[in-house]
């Protein structure tokens, strides 16, 4: 059983009072939740975080994969990501934070960046990574007088236990002017409204925060960041609704005949509208922060 982590009393994203206590956490493991009445922020309080970069961490995230095989598995989603700010990566120094095997930074590059440079715990993605760029592993490695012109953060916050001090040190690295761009898994995706199946995947103890738009917006104004949100449909169609027709117990049973004709939807054109129709609703599975200093 792991310790419990003293009770906050207030929110972490946007500092209100309005805290109550509610449980859940996959595969039946018990967790205790604080869950803010004003964001709707949720934070894990017990069981306690993962060490970063740990076995058990690892094998939770990367499995037994090597370095070159995370890599390339990224490479599309890093396109995708880099393909969406390219304006912004034209001639700018990048920092990707928690850059995993470097895809992104491969990807920036591409793109057209000036150098592109990452931190990453784990040591043996680092030192993968540091064959083609810089890498750090902790902020106190990187150069005080270093100035990012684009921060990103793909799927880091969500692991942090106290988030607004780790942005404080990510908003002190930013050229004027610079973009900070945030990817973390939103709890208004689509498929968590609607599914059981959904929540025992999606909350875990590695995942520390569970953002909503309004909780992340009002945590980056209090690390003196300003910017917009919206949400996008990284997964497809029939995974998404896979997950929301699974609950738990018949599913299994019934599962071919219901999945097989969304999967012709979708390869029909339906993947497309999907993602535009949950994205538009502010119901798409990634949340999406994209700002920059305020004044
Ligand atoms: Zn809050």
């Amino acid at each position: 059983m792991s310790p419990v982590r003293e009770q906050i009393s207030t929110c972490v994203c946007c500092g209100a009072a309005t805290i109550t206590y509610t449980r859940a956490l996959k595969d039946g493991e018990q967790g205790l939740l604080a869950a803010c009445g004003d964001c709707g922020h949720l934070t894990i309080i017990s069981p306690g975080p993962l060490d970063y970069g740990g076995e058990e961490y690892e094998a939770s995230y990367h499995g037994s994969r090597a370095p070159a095989k995370i890599f390339a598995d990224a490479i599309p989603l890093a396109r995708k990501r880099a393909a969406g700010m390219k304006s912004h990566l034209q001639g700018a120094r990048t920092l990707d934070i928690g850059c995993a095997a470097g895809s992104f930074l491969s990807a920036a590059m591409e793109a057209g960046a000036a150098c592109a440079e990452g931190m990453e715990m784990n040591d043996e993605l680092r030192a993968f990574v540091a064959r083609s760029h810089t890498a750090y592993k902790k902020f106190d490695q990187i150069p005080t007088s270093a100035r990012f012109d684009i921060i990103t953060l793909f799927r880091v916050l969500e692991h942090i236990d106290d988030p607004l001090p780790f942005l404080r040190s990510v908003s002190e690295l930013l050229a004027p002017g610079g973009l900070v761009v945030i990817d973390v898994p939103s709890s208004e995706m689509l498929a968590l409204r609607h599914s059981t199946g959904d929540r025992r995947w999606f909350y875990h103890r590695a995942h520390r925060q569970y953002f909503t738009r309004r909780s992340i917006d009002q945590l980056m104004a209090r690390a003196g960041i300003r910017g917009e949100v919206f949400t996008s449909q990284d997964t497809g169609l029939v995974y998404c609704m896979d997950r929301m027709l699974d609950d738990g117990r018949y599913y299994r049973y019934v599962r071919l005949p219901l999945v097989a004709p969304l999967f012709i939807m979708a390869k029909l054109g339906g993947e497309r509208v999907f993602s535009r129709w949950a994205a538009s609703r502010g119901a798409g599975d990634a949340l999406i922060f994209r700002g920059t200093q305020c004044k």
